[in-house]
């Protein structure tokens, strides 16, 4: 009985990542979850969630604030990855909606979606750069 509500719960946070534009926090799941699971409780949410991260069924990526949001594979991103430590920041804001808009004149093509990645270096390791260099 225990496995077969896990199982169902887990479907559920499927669908619910599936349906969601966004990637979503364990917070956003959970208000998701709790009409149809109303006994559930956010640390269970949790628990499924980086266990499907685990299986690489589920991406996860932190928001600049440092908040960890769940998503399937993106269809719409822009993310900035440091080289050094692999962070990988989530812009929340479409940079690209002009550039698409101007690009589907100049082609003729009618853009469904993008992703972008920035590499580069996060103000974290920045600054221990400029501290090894000082040494
Ligand atoms: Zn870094
Ligand atoms: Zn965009």
């Amino acid at each position: 009985m225990q496995e077969r509500r896990q199982t169902k719960q887990r479907t559920a946070l499927l669908e619910a990542l599936a349906h969601a534009e966004e990637p979503l926090s364990a917070e956003q799941l959970f208000s998701k979850l709790q009409p149809q699971f109303p006994r559930l409780a956010l640390s269970t949410v949790y628990r499924n969630v980086e266990r499907m991260v685990e299986e690489g069924a589920v991406q996860k990526e932190l928001t600049e604030g440092g908040v960890s949001l769940y998503g399937l594979q993106d269809r719409h991103g822009h993310y900035l990855i440091c080289l050094n430590c692999q962070k990988k920041v989530r812009l929340t804001h479409c940079p690209l909606e002009a550039v698409e808009k101007q690009l589907s004149e100049e082609t003729g093509f009618s853009i469904e979606s993008h992703n972008l990645t920035l590499y580069g270096t996060c103000p974290s390791c920045r600054e221990k750069e400029k501290k090894n260099e000082k040494t």
